[in-house]
Formats: structure tokens, sequence, C-alpha cells
């Protein structure tokens, strides 16, 4: 069920439990900004979801209240997990989904990182 993407953050939200360790992830990278971890349905041989630290439900929340520190940090961060798992070549995708349109099922903002086969034009209706 997708999301409203204005609603208030909500704390029992899936990312926050794994956030605070309360139900397990495949952790691939964790730093002050961001943590990420494999998709439990993943997509594509390779699909990681990168969600910031901070209380931010979507990308909408994120763009707009997020600290230039945030923001750059948690940039930095999808980068660096991209090239740790050489995908600049041959290359990746990065995807936001954001509210009911988008499809966002989730109400903590995330990044899906795929990579490992060539993945098509954008989008498959
Ligand atoms: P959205 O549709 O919100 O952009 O994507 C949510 C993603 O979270 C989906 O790709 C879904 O497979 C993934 N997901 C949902 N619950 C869990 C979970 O408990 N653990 C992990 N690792 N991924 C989850």
């Amino acid at each position: 069920m997708a999301i409203d993407a204005n609603k208030p953050y909500d704390d029992e939200n899936i990312f926050a439990k794994i956030l605070r360790g309360e139900i397990p992830s495949k952790k691939v990278y964790e730093d002050e900004w961001a943590y990420a971890f494999h998709d439990i349905a993943p997509q594509a041989p390779l699909h990681i979801l990168v969600i910031p630290k901070g209380r931010y439900v979507s990308w909408n929340d994120f763009s707009a209240s997020a600290s230039s520190e945030e923001i750059a940090g948690f940039v930095r961060a999808v980068g660096k997990i991209a090239r740790d798992h050489d995908l600049v070549e041959p290359g990746y995708r990065l995807l936001a989904n954001v509210g009911e349109n988008g499809g966002q099922e989730v109400p903590h903002f995330h990044i899906h990182l795929f990579g490992g086969k060539p993945l098509g034009r954008m989008i498959s209706a």
C-alpha cells in the first residue's frame, strides 16, 4: 500500500526499526549520515537500500527539511556505496519512490540502488 509522503514521521516504520537494530538487516554500509542494506525482495542482482539516519518520511521531506550537512553526507554515502561495489563501470541506477503515485511503501526516505545487469529503460508500467 503506497503511503502519503506528507504524513508526520512514524517511529514504528520498518526502516526505523532496522536503524534501531530491532529487526535484522543485511548491512552493506554505515556512517554518521546513512545506513545501507540489501533489499529483502531484490529486483536486480544487486539491490541496496540507502537510508538517512534522520527521521525523514520521503525525498520531499528530506530535500525540504534536512540540513546541508545531512544532505551532503547522505549523497556522498550513496556514491561511495556504488564505488565500493564496482558499479561505476558498467553503471547502475538510483531510484526514490515518493508518495502514492511514486509507489512508496515504507515511510522513511530511501534510495534504491540497482546494479549487476543492464537495467533497460526507466519505467515499465
Ligand atoms: P518503496 O516501495 O517504499 O520505495 O520500497 C520499499 C522497499 O523496501 C521494497 O523494495 C521492499 O522490498 C523493501 N523492504 C520492505 N520491508 C523490508 C524489510 O523488512 N527488510 C528489507 N531489507 N527490505 C524491506
